[in-house]
């Protein structure tokens, strides 16, 4: 063995996002920077302050330089928030104060403005007002970057990768992974996450390879480290051998080659061998996506994520903002319907751009989420559904409220978007007065009441990301218990019956929106279960069609049956892998 060639390693993760990719990693790190502390020399004080100046003009270069990128791309007035942020580093009493703690302690530049801009971040945090607590948000920022210029580190900003890489993190948020460069992430690998962690939801929608729960890979890695990363079977291979790249090519063929015969009967309809259509859809967070709605052929929008437009926003977006996006998302996708899901902000997906609105909380899944959120910010939420409403105007657009938990809940809801519509008709604007508004089924009382959520519902959708979270009491987010985590569990395939059951004969159709309903092993054991409609990532649509026009209902249906009948999750999934493998051959 050759000891300056470095060996092959292979780690296993869990695999979340199908793909095989090899190149170079670049270690995003994404904690905050952190600071050393030190004493500095009595005649280096001096020089100690010009440092701090010289990082505070750097970086209002670079602030101003994203600037200039942002209006160019986005417009003038996304550009606006970074003018705050060239504020931030004006402020004489921050900088003021910075210097008076480094001559009073005479510990290093960094320290003193590490501790006097967090005491400012919290005091902001703290605010009563809202626009001043946004504040908070801007100053950590500015800070984070002040903090890095004058430790000398690289700007770890994912939405400008200089090259094509891997990107390795400790965990992706939701925010990052909405700003990720999908031109230069060859694939992403975290330490943490599961497959259903929304980082990894967006990373299938962008088709980039991903795996997730590679305990500690961030720290076995450095940046320019050789690696393939395959995101069928969950493996990273750090610096593969030859034989390695040479078998991995093998595979990418193959799949490829079935990748295309998928995508060849993609233009077909979803109709099982015995006659059945199925309503294959699609799951979107960002409006730009409407074009992949159209290229794989969904029959619509079944859950528009809406509060992807809010993650990276240092503000709330306003109800114009919102009503220009979801306008654009209801006509792209016309004649086909878009179900917009009011926000679901908070758990996994805080507002990070404004922390005062989300105060941190030690169980966030279980916390100050969706429609809990709204509920207690009405103004936040009559802004969403107005604009909500005026984009009815403008296709087939259906409301779909998150995480309700119970019927009262739902009037609570719909309460407020009563309001909402007696607004409108006093501005005397436009929209569509019979507006289908549905629930997710996410939570289990709502599972187990659905009789009584069907008398204010025109239809359902089932979270099963959530609602298995929450029936096995199975973190989402948490790779160590990840492999608990099954979606083949009786008590979740009980539940799922009881709620098409129970909806069907209110005449209320239930759809799946959550990551099972892509999966085409899963699938079947869905519709079997006489769910009405599928909703998942529109790049898994050809996959689940496939099977879909491979099989018929009948057989669909005694598969659900003999599934309800077992005890075993792992068992029903082999039934399920068997119903697949019968059908539809990779090779
Ligand atoms: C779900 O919970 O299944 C779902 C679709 O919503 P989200 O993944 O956004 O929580
Ligand atoms: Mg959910």
């Amino acid at each position: 063995m050759d000891p300056l060639v470095p060996q092959e390693t292979v780690v296993q993760g869990i695999a979340a996002s199908q793909g095989i990719a090899y190149g170079q990693i670049f270690v995003y790190i994404q904690s905050d920077v952190e600071v050393p502390s030190y004493q500095v020399d009595a005649d280096k004080r001096k020089s100690e302050i010009s440092r701090f100046d010289q990082a505070l003009l750097v970086t209002r270069q670079q602030i101003a330089k994203i600037q200039a990128e942002v209006e160019k791309n986005l417009g003038a007035e996304e550009a606006l928030i970074f003018d705050a942020h060239l504020l931030v580093l004006e402020d004489q009493a921050l900088i003021g104060e910075t210097i008076r703690e480094f001559e009073a302690t005479g510990r290093n530049i960094e320290t003193c403005f590490n501790k006097i801009s967090s005491r400012y971040i919290q005091a902001f945090a703290e605010i009563d007002d809202e626009y001043l607590r946004e504040r908070a948000g801007d100053i950590r920022d500015v800070a984070q970057r002040v903090l890095q210029n004058l430790l000398g580190q690289a700007e770890n900003s994912l939405n400008r990768l200089a090259d094509k890489r891997i990107v390795a993190a400790n965990d992706i948020s939701p925010s990052d992974s909405a700003s990720i460069d999908r031109s230069a992430a060859l694939a992403i690998v975290t330490d943490t996450g599961s497959k259903t962690s929304h980082a990894v939801i967006v990373a299938r929608s962008m088709k980039v390879p991903a795996v997730v729960g590679v305990r500690d890979f961030t720290s076995r890695v450095k940046n320019g480290d050789w690696a393939l990363v395959d995101g069928y079977e969950g493996l990273v291979i750090l610096n593969p051998s030859e034989a390695t790249l040479f078998r991995y090519g093998k595979i990418q063929e193959r799949k490829k080659t079935f990748e295309t015969r998928l995508l060849g009967a993609n233009d077909q309809p979803a109709v099982t061998l015995d006659g059945v259509a199925v309503a294959l859809m699609a799951n979107i967070e960002k409006v730009d996506e409407v074009a992949l709605v159209r290229d794989y052929r969904a029959e619509g929008v079944g859950l528009y994520r809406t509060e992807f437009l809010y993650l990276n926003s240092q503000r709330v977006p306003t109800e114009q903002e919102q009503f220009v996006a979801y306008k654009a998302v209801a006509e792209g996708v016309a004649p086909h319907p878009v179900v917009i899901r009011t926000l679901d902000l908070g758990g996994d997906k805080p507002m990070t751009g404004n922390p005062g609105l989300f105060p941190k909380e030690s169980n966030p899944f279980m916390g100050f989420r969706a429609i809990r959120f709204c509920l207690e910010h009405q103004d936040i939420f009559k802004d969403q559904l107005r604009a909500i409403l005026l984009a009815s105007a403008h296709g087939k657009v259906r409301i779909m409220y998150p995480m309700i938990s119970g019927q009262e809940e739902l009037a609570r809801a719909n309460t407020v978007l009563g309001e909402c519509m007696a607004e409108l008709k006093t501005r005397g604007q436009a929209f569509d007065e019979n507006i289908e508004v549905g629930a997710m089924i996410e939570i289990p009382s709502a599972a187990v009441t659905v009789d009584l959520l069907a008398r204010d519902c025109a239809f359902f959708s089932i979270g099963t990301n959530d609602l298995i979270q929450y029936l096995l009491a199975i973190d989402r987010g948490n790779e160590r218990i990840a492999h608990l985590y099954e979606p083949t569990h009786p008590a979740v395939l009980r539940t799922l019956k009881h709620v098409v059951d129970e909806a069907h004969k209110r005449n209320v159709p239930v759809s799946v929106c959550g990551e099972m309903a892509g999966d085409p092993v899963l699938a079947p054991l869905l519709l079997g279960l006489g769910v009405d409609a599928l909703s998942m990532s529109p790049t898994w649509i050809p996959t689940v069609k496939y099977i879909v026009r491979a099989m018929t209902m009948a057989d669909a249906r005694a598969l659900a049956a003999a599934a309800l009948a077992l005890s075993s999750p792992k068992e029903i999934y082999a039934r399920c892998e068997e119903f697949y493998r019968t059908r539809v051959t990779v090779e």
